[in-house]
């Protein structure tokens, strides 16, 4: 008899795992339909040697102190900070817009004062700011909204920003200074041996059992257990019984080449050009030293593995019915970015399941609810410090 069954071995369920084996003392039984763990952060090391994520570029960021000083008792890391370059107008400049985008795409010398009278110029008054379109002309205008953002939307979403929730586009900075990386968050760093070698020790308490290549539909009536983490997508779990809830797909094409090296920066983003968005060169995220270079493109797809939930407001109304299932189910779970139809990044997910192992805790041993601690050689759960309102969109753009 398991105590909890837990379906999906991405981040949710192996953290919730984990928390539940070594603080709690839980047997945990852990299965995932595809043969490898990890979920969407799973790397490996491809046929050349090179270490490669098999589902696009992931790079691990936070502000929560809390969420990386739980992974570090899992990894040593690698400090990175992330560079993506657009190529406009036949020129690569930096993305996010910053004051040398702006010199490079039109010949000029601007300081950080004129180049933000530059935007207040061109900058469209927008009221009330709905869509994704509205964010981004409200503070760079149409010309640069045409050039950096509407055509990679189209391609990204199939749709036009104006069809698209403003929050895909409202957490993309615009900068005034020189500041050309990607994120600003005070944790930027990659496991230093890959994702899937963190989830490997994450998973290695004796108490934790791995089933891979398991649908939980093929073992649910075989394997008594008391309570389920769900971590699939909602709508599969009730039969899609309102209907089914839009997801972007995208489909990965993997490429090694002879040379060490292919792109300046990490990734390289083409917003007018090419039926794919972006191309990652891996060396950049890993550091691996190689006389050879992997890369991937991305090509977006409306069919294929969920990835981004599309972010319309029927869509949010069609998930609220789903919620109110998953809040009347007793005994299941429903955790992470597919359960909870949400583009988290992996930081929110982490805090996400740090959250719900609390309430677990408390229901587990409601002495802990007394102030007792936690397993001193563990993390003790107080507050994750991350903002779980929205999703962010931050690598999709
Ligand atoms: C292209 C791309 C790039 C990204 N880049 C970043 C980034 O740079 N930084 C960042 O922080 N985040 C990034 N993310 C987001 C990141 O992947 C997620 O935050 C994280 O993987 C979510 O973890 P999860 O456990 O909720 O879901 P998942 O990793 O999707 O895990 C869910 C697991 O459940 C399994 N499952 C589903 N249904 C069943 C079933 N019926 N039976 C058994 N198993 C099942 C799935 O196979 C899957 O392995 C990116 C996502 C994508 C798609």
């Amino acid at each position: 008899m398991f105590d909890y069954l837990i379906v999906g071995a991405g981040f949710a369920g192996s953290v919730l795992a984990e928390r539940l084996a070594s603080q709690l003392n839980k047997k945990v039984l852990i299965i995932d339909k595809r043969p490898h763990i990890a979920g969407n952060a799973f790397d490996h090391y491809n046929e050349s040697g090179i270490l490669v994520h098999k589902y696009g570029p992931h790079i691990f960021h936070t502000n929560s102190r809390e969420v990386f000083e739980y992974l570090s008792q899992f990894t040593a890391w690698r400090p990175y900070e992330h560079r993506v370059l657009a190529s406009v107008d036949g020129q690569l400049v930096p993305m996010p817009i910053n004051l040398d985008t702006i010199n490079k795409l039109y010949g000029l010398s601007l300081t950080s004062f004129e180049v933000d009278d530059f935007f207040k110029s061109v900058a469209e008054e927008v009221s009330p700011v709905r869509t994704s379109e509205d964010v981004v002309v409200s503070k760079v205008g149409r010309e640069l909204y045409e050039k950096f953002f509407r055509n990679y939307t189209r391609k990204q979403w199939g749709m036009d920003p104006s069809e698209l929730d403003k929050s895909v586009t409202s957490r993309v900075p615009v900068r005034t200074n020189r500041d050309d990386r990607y994120f600003t968050d005070t944790f930027q760093a990659m496991p230093l041996h890959g994702f899937t070698s963190m989830f490997e020790k994450l998973l290695a308490h004796p108490n934790i059992k791995i089933m891979l290549n398991t649908d939980y539909h093929d073992i649910l009536d075989m394997i008594p257990f008391r309570e389920m983490i769900y971590t699939g997508p909602v709508d599969e779990y009730f039969d899609f019984r309102y209907g089914k809830l839009p997801y972007r797909s995208l489909e990965f094409k993997h490429e090694t080449l002879d040379k060490p090296v292919h792109l300046p920066v990490a990734v390289v983003n083409y917003p007018n050009e090419h039926a794919y968005t972006r191309i990652t060169e891996f060396k950049y995220l890993t550091g691996q030293e190689h006389t050879k270079t992997s890369v991937v493109y991305e090509y977006p797809q409306a069919e294929g593995d969920p990835y981004y939930p599309v972010p319309r407001p029927e869509n949010a109304a069609l998930y609220n019915q789903y919620k109110k299932l998953a809040d009347a189910t007793p005994g299941v779970h429903f955790v992470g970015r597919l359960a909870t139809y949400k583009y988290y990044n992996m930081d929110q997910v982490v805090a996400q399941a740090l959250t719900l192992f609390k309430k677990l805790s408390v229901q587990e041993e409601p002495a802990l609810l007394d102030g007792a601690k936690l397993k001193s050689n563990g993390f003790k759960q107080v507050d994750v410090g991350v903002n779980l309102g929205k999703g962010g969109y931050g690598n999709a753009i």
